[in-house]
């Protein structure tokens, strides 16, 4: 190490990522570090056994490590290890080392041998080791492992991600060189998160497995795939060599052997081999964090501004101060009415894209719900007829008439009219309950004061049930007016004439506008039978004479088109199994309404789509069932 400044910088480096193992995840920084990644027995662990000359690392078949295992190497003249889990306690004999990584690994994952992306944190003090940071990964699996859940696969791949994404990882990709180089799953995830493999670090494991006469000469010279920081060979023990207890000191004089009398590796011996790695490492992590950190200052100063400004509100706080309390009580409720009116008028900043607003949703009542809560009046039509036929004769009494007198009229017309106090009614009821829902939304903000919380909306929600009786007399009120003089007069008073000409032109008028679009969205048909594939979401448009639907919103491949006549609305009660809302279209003289079909089922997601569809299709003119017009109204009447 020539600089000698830099030599601080990994202990630096390794008392921050402490420092953030131990407050979770909650801080997002990335801190610069080496991901040693690989294929299953690929040679991983013994690489870092070898770095630190010590079996320290749980071994065996199938998946042995399954916890990210973050590796602190620290230069130092004493030898011991140390976990961050239980910290203090010092480890000098490294079978108890491994132990305890089987120990804590099993604790976090379960006896059951699964994975968990909560890494363990291991410092190793040794006169033998360079500074330097790993992280051992687990293997890459192909084919599930004995009783291992098939998407294991998945989980570790992801888990992998989850560290080499980052810009600030240095990827050590390990590949056995008795497989083919193309196919290694090291070098292939890092391809993907690195494709200029300028943070790729290739290591060749196993070089004294390969079949004679072939050799890995080409890849080590950085010619067959290249990285920007190359590749580096070595040579770990064998299965035999650990059985045997070889150990490692004999073993990396058995690889700089190797390396020294290969005819293929001979001119470059100096440049390969376990010593020669780590000291390649510590340079690069160490150039690395010189390179990251002013990127990394700044990010943490940004952090640390942001923090401060957070507890300078605290400091000198005296929660006891009876004007403070005052203060910050005024500030909470006056930011609660901001919230509310916010809500209800709405308001250009900070829009809500999630979900609607308390007014967007009264809105929807007032143009949606209360129309169709209109037009679903039931009237039945025989009993109207008789009415209106008993109101004449008992008008007339003893007297044969002449014409048909208007109080017969007035009498029935009233009844109609007295039925829309239902309706109205139901339309306060509907706001009053967007009112006090919106009232809770925006408590939430008070929670940390339940007691205020209680108390604010305690008050809020009085006033305004206060305000709904009233709201409602005055509706009624206004009804009752309607009621007491009916004015036929008035230019909105259809009459006999207009409505004649009206039943018969609604045809003729619809067509005019028959290709204007009154509403598009994605619907489930939902009666389509499991044979021909099950319910399946289409792209619908309607228009005031058709309905068509699409295989997608680009509108190129028309499914079909249903003509508007004749159809009617109804609901479909929601089944226990589906999460959907149903309604179904039907055809008012029982013919098959699409393909063999009596009905057409279409699903929504919620409730509020099904009723604003059901609105567009009353403007289409598809009524709910079981309603007559207003001009049908006055046809039965004259
Ligand atoms: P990991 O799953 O990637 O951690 O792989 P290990 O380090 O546990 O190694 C898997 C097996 O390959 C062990 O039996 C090692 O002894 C063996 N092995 C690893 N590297 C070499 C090598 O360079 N040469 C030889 N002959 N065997 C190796
Ligand atoms: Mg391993």
């Amino acid at each position: 190490m020539g600089n000698r400044g830099m030599e601080d910088m990994i202990p630096l480096v390794n008392k921050l990522q402490d420092a953030f193992s131990s407050i979770g995840q909650a801080c997002n920084l990335d801190l610069p570090q080496i991901a040693v990644v690989g294929g299953q027995s690929a040679g991983k662990s013994s690489v870092l056994e070898n770095f630190v000359g010590r079996d320290f690392l749980p071994r065996g078949s199938g998946i042995v490590t399954r916890r990210p295992l973050v590796l602190q190497l620290i230069s130092s003249t004493a030898e011991w290890a140390e976990f961050l889990h239980c910290k203090g306690k010092k480890f000098t004999d490294f079978d108890e080392v491994r132990q305890e990584i089987e120990g804590e690994t099993d604790r976090v994952t379960g006896a059951n041998k699964g994975i968990s992306p909560v890494p363990i944190n291991l410092r190793v003090y040794s006169p033998n080791v360079l500074n330097l940071t790993l992280i051992d990964l687990p293997g890459i699996t192909k084919v599930p492992v004995g009783d291992q859940p098939v998407d294991i696969e998945q989980q570790i791949r992801d888990m992998i991600m989850q560290f080499i994404t980052r810009e600030s990882c240095l990827i050590l990709a390990v590949t056995p060189a008795n497989t083919d180089l193309a196919n290694s799953d090291a070098l292939k995830l890092a391809k993907d998160v690195d494709p200029q493999g300028l943070r790729t670090i290739g290591v060749i494991t196993k070089l004294d497995l390969m079949d004679e006469g072939t050799d890995a000469r080409d890849v080590l010279e950085n010619k067959l795939l290249p990285l920007r920081r190359g590749y580096i060979g070595v040579v770990n023990r064998s299965q035999k060599d650990i059985d045997g207890k070889k150990d490692i000191k004999a073993a990396l004089d058995a690889e700089r052997k190797f390396f020294l009398s290969h005819p293929s590796y001979r001119h470059m011996a100096e440049k390969m081999g376990t010593p020669r790695l780590q000291r390649c490492l510590n340079q690069e992590l160490t150039n690395h964090i010189r390179d990251t950190l002013p990127a990394f200052r700044s990010k943490l100063q940004s952090q640390l501004l942001a923090l401060d400004k957070e507890a300078e509100e605290y400091r000198g706080y005296r929660p006891d101060d009876p004007s403070r309390k005052t203060k910050q009580l005024l500030q909470m409720v006056q930011q609660f009415s901001v919230d509310f009116e916010k809500r209800i008028e709405g308001s250009g900043d900070q829009v809500d894209t999630v979900e609607l607003s308390g007014g967007a949703k009264i809105n929807r009542i007032f143009h949606e719900r209360f129309p169709f809560e209109l037009v679903k009046m039931e009237c039945d039509e025989k009993e109207m007829r008789r009415e209106i036929s008993y109101a004449i004769k008992n008008i007339h009494g003893i007297r044969t008439g002449l014409f048909t007198p208007d109080m017969a009229f007035e009498a029935i017309v009233k009844k109609q009219v007295i039925k829309l106090k239902e309706p109205c009614v139901k339309c306060v009821d509907m706001v009053i309950q967007e009112l006090i829902n919106t009232v809770r939304q925006c408590s939430n903000k008070l929670d940390c004061f339940p007691m205020l919380r209680e108390e604010t909306e305690r008050i809020v929600t009085s006033h305004i049930r206060d305000r709904e009786s009233r709201a409602k007399d005055q509706v009624l009120l206004l009804i009752d007016i309607q009621l007491s003089y009916i004015n036929t007069n008035h230019e909105d008073f259809i009459g006999f004439a207009n409505a004649q000409q009206r039943t018969s032109q609604s045809n003729k008028s619809q067509s005019s506008a028959g290709n204007q679009v009154i509403r598009k969205g994605w619907l489930t048909i939902n009666n389509i039978s499991i044979m021909k594939g099950g319910a399946k979401e289409y792209w619908f448009v309607l228009t005031a004479e058709s309905l068509s639907w699409f295989k997608d919103d680009e509108e190129k491949e028309k499914k079909y088109m249903l003509p508007l006549d004749n159809l009617k609305v109804r609901d479909v009660e929601k089944s226990f199994m589906s999460s959907k809302h149903i309604f179904c279209i039907f055809n008012t003289e029982s013919r098959n309404v699409y393909k063999d079909n009596r009905t057409l089922e279409l699903a929504c997601d919620t409730q509020d789509d099904v009723d604003s569809w059901k609105s567009s299709l009353l403007r289409a003119g598809v009524y709910p069932e079981k309603t007559i017009t207003v001009s049908a109204f006055f046809f039965f009447f004259f």
